[in-house]
Protein backbone atom coordinates (compact mmCIF):
# COMPACT_ATOMS: atom_id res chain seq x y z
CA UNK A 1 0.00 0.00 0.00
CA UNK A 2 1.44 3.52 -0.82
CA UNK A 3 1.89 5.33 2.43
CA UNK A 4 1.00 8.73 1.98
CA UNK A 5 0.20 11.59 4.20
CA UNK A 6 -3.51 12.09 4.96
CA UNK A 7 -3.37 16.06 4.96
CA UNK A 8 -7.06 16.66 4.26
CA UNK A 9 -8.33 14.18 6.32
CA UNK A 10 -6.61 15.23 9.30
CA UNK A 11 -8.02 18.55 8.83
CA UNK A 12 -11.40 17.20 8.65
CA UNK A 13 -10.72 14.99 11.53
CA UNK A 14 -9.69 17.88 13.90
CA UNK A 15 -12.79 19.67 12.52
CA UNK A 16 -14.82 17.17 13.45
CA UNK A 17 -14.43 17.57 17.53
CA UNK A 18 -15.62 21.04 17.49
CA UNK A 19 -18.51 19.81 16.39
CA UNK A 20 -18.74 17.14 18.94
CA UNK A 21 -20.16 18.83 21.99
CA UNK A 22 -23.05 17.43 22.16
CA UNK A 23 -20.80 13.81 22.91
CA UNK A 24 -20.41 12.15 26.14
CA UNK A 25 -16.76 11.74 25.14
CA UNK A 26 -16.89 15.40 24.71
CA UNK A 27 -18.11 15.70 28.13
CA UNK A 28 -15.77 13.47 29.86
CA UNK A 29 -12.57 15.23 28.43
CA UNK A 30 -13.64 18.62 30.07
CA UNK A 31 -10.60 18.34 31.93
CA UNK A 32 -8.80 18.50 29.12
CA UNK A 33 -10.60 20.82 27.13
CA UNK A 34 -8.18 24.16 26.34
CA UNK A 35 -5.41 21.64 26.13
CA UNK A 36 -7.32 20.34 23.18
CA UNK A 37 -8.10 23.31 21.34
CA UNK A 38 -4.39 24.22 21.66
CA UNK A 39 -3.63 20.39 20.32
CA UNK A 40 -5.61 21.45 17.32
CA UNK A 41 -4.79 24.73 16.46
CA UNK A 42 -1.18 23.95 16.55
CA UNK A 43 -1.96 21.15 14.36
CA UNK A 44 -4.10 22.80 11.85
CA UNK A 45 -1.21 25.78 11.59
CA UNK A 46 1.20 23.52 11.16
CA UNK A 47 -1.09 22.40 8.28
CA UNK A 48 -1.55 25.72 7.08
CA UNK A 49 -5.68 25.33 7.44
CA UNK A 50 -5.21 27.98 10.82
CA UNK A 51 -8.35 29.37 9.48
CA UNK A 52 -10.75 26.09 10.26
CA UNK A 53 -11.54 27.07 13.39
CA UNK A 54 -13.08 30.18 13.77
CA UNK A 55 -10.79 32.57 15.48
CA UNK A 56 -13.62 34.89 17.42
CA UNK A 57 -15.33 31.56 18.82
CA UNK A 58 -11.92 30.02 19.98
CA UNK A 59 -10.61 33.28 21.66
CA UNK A 60 -13.78 33.85 23.37
CA UNK A 61 -13.69 30.83 24.93
CA UNK A 62 -9.95 30.90 26.17
CA UNK A 63 -11.48 33.98 27.88
CA UNK A 64 -14.50 32.18 29.48
CA UNK A 65 -11.60 29.53 30.78
CA UNK A 66 -10.27 32.81 32.73
CA UNK A 67 -10.48 32.38 36.64
CA UNK A 68 -10.67 35.59 38.20
CA UNK A 69 -9.99 34.73 41.81
CA UNK A 70 -6.62 33.09 41.14
CA UNK A 71 -5.62 34.68 37.93
CA UNK A 72 -5.01 31.66 36.03
CA UNK A 73 -6.86 29.50 33.20
CA UNK A 74 -8.62 26.41 34.01
CA UNK A 75 -9.37 24.31 31.27
CA UNK A 76 -12.83 24.35 31.01
CA UNK A 77 -15.14 27.73 32.68
CA UNK A 78 -15.63 27.46 36.24
CA UNK A 79 -12.62 24.61 36.75
CA UNK A 80 -9.47 25.63 38.96
CA UNK A 81 -6.98 27.07 36.80
CA UNK A 82 -3.38 24.82 36.48
CA UNK A 83 -0.64 26.39 34.88
CA UNK A 84 -0.72 23.62 32.03
CA UNK A 85 -4.06 25.20 31.04
CA UNK A 86 -2.71 28.48 31.51
CA UNK A 87 0.14 28.13 28.73
CA UNK A 88 -2.82 26.33 26.62
CA UNK A 89 -4.83 29.80 26.67
CA UNK A 90 -1.38 32.08 26.82
CA UNK A 91 -0.32 29.78 23.69
CA UNK A 92 -3.89 30.39 21.71
CA UNK A 93 -4.23 33.86 22.43
CA UNK A 94 -0.70 34.35 21.17
CA UNK A 95 -1.08 32.40 18.05
CA UNK A 96 -4.31 34.54 17.04
CA UNK A 97 -2.08 37.52 18.37
CA UNK A 98 -4.61 38.63 20.32
CA UNK A 99 -2.62 38.85 23.89
CA UNK A 100 -4.34 42.04 23.94
CA UNK A 101 -7.60 40.69 24.47
CA UNK A 102 -6.67 39.96 27.92
CA UNK A 103 -6.44 43.34 30.22
CA UNK A 104 -3.38 44.38 31.72
CA UNK A 105 -4.87 43.69 34.92
CA UNK A 106 -5.69 40.21 33.61
CA UNK A 107 -2.35 39.52 32.47
CA UNK A 108 -1.07 40.90 36.05
CA UNK A 109 -2.88 38.71 37.65
CA UNK A 110 -1.95 35.75 35.32
CA UNK A 111 2.13 36.69 35.91
CA UNK A 112 1.32 36.70 39.89
CA UNK A 113 -0.62 33.10 39.61
CA UNK A 114 2.30 31.41 37.61
CA UNK A 115 5.19 33.03 40.34
CA UNK A 116 2.75 32.07 43.23
CA UNK A 117 3.56 28.32 42.00
CA UNK A 118 7.33 28.43 42.42
CA UNK A 119 8.94 26.92 45.40
CA UNK A 120 11.61 27.70 47.40
CA UNK A 121 14.47 25.60 45.61
CA UNK A 122 13.36 26.65 42.02
CA UNK A 123 10.40 23.95 41.21
CA UNK A 124 7.23 24.63 40.64
CA UNK A 125 4.07 23.26 41.23
CA UNK A 126 1.09 22.63 38.81
CA UNK A 127 -1.25 24.15 41.28
CA UNK A 128 -1.83 24.27 44.69
CA UNK A 129 -2.77 20.97 44.92
CA UNK A 130 1.11 20.84 45.09
CA UNK A 131 2.37 18.14 42.47
CA UNK A 132 5.64 19.38 41.58
CA UNK A 133 7.21 17.71 37.97
CA UNK A 134 9.43 19.56 35.41
CA UNK A 135 6.56 19.66 32.88
CA UNK A 136 5.98 22.46 35.20
CA UNK A 137 8.82 24.47 35.06
CA UNK A 138 8.29 24.73 31.63
CA UNK A 139 5.02 25.44 31.21
CA UNK A 140 5.57 28.35 33.85
CA UNK A 141 8.97 29.40 31.58
CA UNK A 142 7.60 29.18 28.64
CA UNK A 143 4.09 31.04 29.20
CA UNK A 144 6.17 34.12 31.02
CA UNK A 145 8.44 33.94 28.34
CA UNK A 146 5.16 34.61 25.73
CA UNK A 147 3.98 37.09 27.87
CA UNK A 148 7.59 38.98 28.19
CA UNK A 149 7.74 38.82 31.71
CA UNK A 150 10.63 36.56 32.99
CA UNK A 151 13.12 37.36 35.35
CA UNK A 152 16.48 36.48 36.88
CA UNK A 153 14.60 35.79 40.21
CA UNK A 154 12.32 33.34 38.63
CA UNK A 155 14.90 31.78 36.42
CA UNK A 156 17.91 31.41 38.09
CA UNK A 157 16.25 28.97 40.60
CA UNK A 158 14.72 26.99 38.00
CA UNK A 159 17.45 26.58 35.70
CA UNK A 160 19.02 25.63 38.94
CA UNK A 161 16.39 22.53 39.68
CA UNK A 162 16.58 21.44 35.72
CA UNK A 163 20.14 20.83 36.15
CA UNK A 164 19.73 19.14 39.15
CA UNK A 165 17.03 16.30 36.98
CA UNK A 166 19.93 15.49 34.40
CA UNK A 167 20.92 11.59 34.73
CA UNK A 168 24.58 9.79 34.47
CA UNK A 169 22.88 8.22 31.48
CA UNK A 170 22.15 11.12 29.72
CA UNK A 171 18.43 11.36 30.09
CA UNK A 172 16.45 13.87 32.52
CA UNK A 173 14.03 12.94 35.30
CA UNK A 174 10.63 14.50 36.40
CA UNK A 175 12.70 15.36 39.57
CA UNK A 176 16.17 15.15 40.76
CA UNK A 177 16.87 11.43 41.00
CA UNK A 178 14.10 9.83 38.94
CA UNK A 179 13.66 7.80 36.17
CA UNK A 180 14.74 9.58 32.77
CA UNK A 181 12.01 9.67 30.29
CA UNK A 182 11.80 11.50 27.11
CA UNK A 183 9.32 13.70 27.66
CA UNK A 184 11.17 15.05 30.55
CA UNK A 185 14.27 15.65 28.34
CA UNK A 186 11.85 18.10 26.27
CA UNK A 187 10.72 19.86 29.27
CA UNK A 188 14.09 20.35 30.95
CA UNK A 189 15.71 21.44 27.45
CA UNK A 190 12.73 23.60 26.29
CA UNK A 191 13.10 25.38 29.90
CA UNK A 192 16.87 25.94 29.52
CA UNK A 193 16.05 26.82 25.41
CA UNK A 194 13.55 29.53 26.39
CA UNK A 195 15.74 31.12 28.98
CA UNK A 196 18.38 30.79 27.07
CA UNK A 197 20.46 28.22 29.40
CA UNK A 198 20.99 25.04 27.01
CA UNK A 199 24.77 26.24 27.52
CA UNK A 200 24.71 25.57 30.83
CA UNK A 201 25.51 21.80 30.03
CA UNK A 202 28.61 20.79 29.02
CA UNK A 203 29.75 19.63 25.47
CA UNK A 204 29.62 16.10 27.34
CA UNK A 205 26.34 16.08 28.52
CA UNK A 206 25.04 17.21 25.61
CA UNK A 207 26.77 14.21 23.96
CA UNK A 208 24.78 12.20 26.37
CA UNK A 209 22.32 13.35 25.99
CA UNK A 210 22.02 12.78 21.98
CA UNK A 211 22.80 9.49 22.46
CA UNK A 212 20.48 8.99 25.19
CA UNK A 213 17.91 10.08 22.97
CA UNK A 214 18.63 8.45 19.69
CA UNK A 215 18.59 5.30 21.27
CA UNK A 216 14.60 5.47 21.83
CA UNK A 217 14.37 4.76 18.70
CA UNK A 218 13.06 1.08 17.82
CA UNK A 219 14.25 -1.29 14.34
CA UNK A 220 10.40 -0.38 13.59
CA UNK A 221 11.30 3.24 13.15
CA UNK A 222 8.61 4.39 16.18
CA UNK A 223 10.54 6.39 19.21
CA UNK A 224 9.80 4.78 22.26
CA UNK A 225 10.15 7.02 25.67
CA UNK A 226 12.54 4.91 27.67
CA UNK A 227 14.45 1.66 27.64
CA UNK A 228 12.16 -1.45 26.55
CA UNK A 229 8.76 0.58 26.07
CA UNK A 230 6.35 0.26 23.05
CA UNK A 231 6.81 2.92 20.87
CA UNK A 232 4.50 5.99 20.08
CA UNK A 233 3.96 8.70 17.86
CA UNK A 234 4.06 11.65 20.65
CA UNK A 235 7.65 10.52 21.25
CA UNK A 236 8.08 11.78 17.43
CA UNK A 237 7.77 15.21 18.98
CA UNK A 238 9.13 14.64 22.82
CA UNK A 239 12.65 13.58 21.34
CA UNK A 240 13.17 15.45 18.21
CA UNK A 241 12.08 18.50 19.88
CA UNK A 242 14.57 17.56 22.07
CA UNK A 243 17.33 16.70 19.51
CA UNK A 244 16.51 20.09 17.69
CA UNK A 245 17.43 22.19 20.38
CA UNK A 246 20.93 20.89 20.90
CA UNK A 247 21.41 20.11 16.70
CA UNK A 248 21.49 16.65 16.74
CA UNK A 249 18.37 16.31 15.07
CA UNK A 250 19.89 13.81 12.38
CA UNK A 251 21.23 11.28 14.33
CA UNK A 252 17.19 9.31 14.24
CA UNK A 253 16.57 7.72 10.76
CA UNK A 254 14.29 10.03 9.20
CA UNK A 255 12.55 7.60 6.74
CA UNK A 256 11.92 4.82 9.50
CA UNK A 257 9.94 7.16 11.49
CA UNK A 258 8.50 9.04 8.46
CA UNK A 259 6.71 4.99 7.92
CA UNK A 260 6.46 4.75 11.77
CA UNK A 261 4.17 7.89 11.85
CA UNK A 262 2.58 6.88 8.26
CA UNK A 263 0.90 3.79 9.35
CA UNK A 264 -0.66 5.17 12.52
CA UNK A 265 -2.96 7.24 10.73
CA UNK A 266 -6.38 6.48 10.45
CA UNK A 267 -6.74 5.79 6.51
CA UNK A 268 -10.69 6.00 6.83
CA UNK A 269 -11.36 9.59 9.10
CA UNK A 270 -7.71 11.19 9.67
CA UNK A 271 -6.14 11.56 12.13
CA UNK A 272 -3.13 9.91 13.98
CA UNK A 273 -2.71 7.30 16.40
CA UNK A 274 0.08 6.30 19.00
CA UNK A 275 0.76 3.38 17.18
CA UNK A 276 -0.75 1.79 13.90
CA UNK A 277 -3.86 0.54 14.52
CA UNK A 278 -5.02 2.13 17.76
CA UNK A 279 -7.82 4.78 18.13
CA UNK A 280 -6.29 8.44 16.94
CA UNK A 281 -7.02 11.34 18.78
CA UNK A 282 -5.93 15.11 18.60
CA UNK A 283 -2.94 14.89 20.76
CA UNK A 284 -0.86 12.20 18.96
CA UNK A 285 -2.02 14.16 15.42
CA UNK A 286 -0.39 17.02 16.75
CA UNK A 287 2.74 15.27 17.64
CA UNK A 288 2.96 13.20 14.62
CA UNK A 289 2.31 16.20 12.35
CA UNK A 290 4.45 18.04 14.50
CA UNK A 291 7.65 15.42 13.69
CA UNK A 292 7.30 14.79 9.91
CA UNK A 293 7.13 18.62 10.32
CA UNK A 294 10.25 18.89 12.23
CA UNK A 295 12.26 16.49 9.88
CA UNK A 296 10.51 18.51 6.81
CA UNK A 297 8.42 15.95 5.15
CA UNK A 298 5.00 16.44 4.32
CA UNK A 299 5.99 20.44 2.87
CA UNK A 300 4.45 21.10 6.22
CA UNK A 301 4.60 24.60 7.64
CA UNK A 302 7.36 24.66 10.86
CA UNK A 303 7.00 24.00 13.98
CA UNK A 304 9.29 26.24 16.60
CA UNK A 305 10.86 23.33 18.45
CA UNK A 306 11.39 25.26 22.42
CA UNK A 307 7.81 26.41 22.12
CA UNK A 308 5.87 23.55 20.08
CA UNK A 309 3.91 26.59 18.15
CA UNK A 310 4.55 27.74 14.47
CA UNK A 311 7.74 29.60 13.66
CA UNK A 312 5.49 32.62 12.15
CA UNK A 313 4.64 33.36 15.85
CA UNK A 314 7.36 32.47 17.78
CA UNK A 315 9.78 34.28 15.69
CA UNK A 316 7.94 37.53 16.85
CA UNK A 317 9.17 36.77 20.68
CA UNK A 318 11.47 38.58 22.58
CA UNK A 319 14.52 36.98 23.62
CA UNK A 320 15.31 36.45 27.32
CA UNK A 321 17.64 38.09 29.11
CA UNK A 322 15.51 41.03 27.49
ZN1 LIG B 1 1.77 8.93 23.42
Amino acid sequence: MPMEFLKEKHIEYIKSLDAKQGDLEYWLSEHLRLNGVYWGLTALCILDAKDTFKKEDIVNFVLSCWVKSTGGFSPFPRHDAHLLTTLSGIQILSIYNSLDALTEEQIEKCVEFIKKNQLEDGSFQGDRFGEVDTRFIYTALSSLSILGRLTPEIVDPAVDYILKCYNFDGGFGLSPGSESHAAQAFTCLGALAVVGKVNKLSKSQIDKIGWWLCERQLPEGGLNGRPSKLPDVCYSWWVLSSLAIINKLNWIDYKKLRHFILSSQDTKRGGISDRPDNEVDVFHTLFGITGLSLMGFENLNPIDPVYCMPCEVTSKFKKYPY
